[in-house]
């Protein structure tokens, strides 16, 4: 309360006084939190932010609100993730939201996808008849502190340009996010070290980025292809192979039924990890930084409990 009363009065005065625009925080919008929390590693109080999904949800899925389209009505910069994840539900908000500025293509419409590696892009003919979501490549691409860096430093850039003023100030918030990312890489890498190669299963494919990055073996998903239900013959054989090799962990995104996974465990004996993929995914995940912290502790416990290899 105290820092809301304090900080009030300043809003106020800031918007009823004649300064120029550029002194206004600038409005950010990001479709998700991940992207949120990097904007403001950038951004510091030179934005203002907000997302339109909340990381508990399925991000390819979901429900829009009216709010969505005043946030982005008023905003400055739109951060989306691309890839088509959000393809489902974003369209037709921005379309109502009557801001020429945000709309695909123009400048302020910033699809973080350009800055990451992308794993997964399909060659050939792509054709969504089999229901798959991932037709342009991984869109949970985040999930690597890699891609963190290079959509922090996209935004740095995005924001500069918007706002040349504060282009130093952007620049020093970058250099010190990234230095701090050096240093987190540092530790998560050398906790996930002994476990390289440990089998594991996934709900959805929400994980390639980070398997890559720490070098875990995905032995199938729950999901017989990127957002189809699982079926009862895939389930079976899925099963299966996880008792031939040995799978001890099923990891499954909050925001998914844990009906069958939890089925498929019994079965195995595998132990099913509800981990999120996304900052705001449970409540102690509130930034970037945590969203490794707390998935890497999760995954280390549950890989010495079950003896994971
Ligand atoms: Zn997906």
């Amino acid at each position: 309360m105290k820092k809301l009363t304090l900080v009030l009065p300043i809003l106020l005065a800031g918007a009823l006084s004649a300064a120029p625009a550029h002194a206004a925080p600038l409005k950010v919008v990001a479709t998700t939190q991940d992207l949120e929390s990097l904007a403001k590693e950038v951004g510091g109080d030179k934005i203002q932010t907000d997302s339109l999904a909340k990381g508990y949800q399925d991000p390819h899925q979901v429900e829009p609100k009216p709010s969505f389209i005043l946030k982005l009505h008023s905003a400055d910069l739109l951060i989306v993730v691309g890839r088509e994840l959000e393809i489902g539900w974003l369209p037709p908000l921005i379309n109502q939201a009557r801001n020429t500025q945000i709309q695909p293509g123009a400048d302020r419409y910033l699809d973080a996808s350009n800055f990451a590696h992308i794993l997964e892009i399909p060659t050939g003919q792509i054709t969504r008849a089999m229901g798959d979501v991932h037709p342009q490549g991984i869109p949970h691409y985040w999930l690597s502190p890699e891609n963190g860096r290079r959509i922090a430093q996209g935004i740095q850039k995005k924001l500069s340009e918007i706002s040349p003023a504060d282009a130093g100030y952007f620049a020093q918030r970058y250099a010190d996010f990234d230095k701090r990312l050096a240093d987190s890489e540092k530790k998560w890498a050398a906790a996930m070290a002994p476990y390289k190669g440990a089998k594991i299963v996934t709900y959805h494919r929400s994980w390639p980025n980070f398997v890559e990055t720490y070098g875990l073996n995905v032995v199938g998903y729950v999901e017989p292809k990127p957002g189809i239900p699982p079926s009862p013959s895939h389930t079976y054989e899925l099963t299966q192979e996880m008792k031939k090799d040995n799978v001890k962990i099923i990891i499954i995104e909050p925001y998914f039924d844990s009906k069958t996974p939890n089925a498929i465990g019994r079965d195995s004996g595998a132990q099913v990890l509800v981990m999120p993929p996304s900052v705001g995914g449970t409540k102690e995940v509130t930034d970037y930084f945590k969203l490794f912290d707390y998935d890497i502790n999760l995954l280390v416990e549950a890989i010495k409990k079950t003896g994971a290899k």
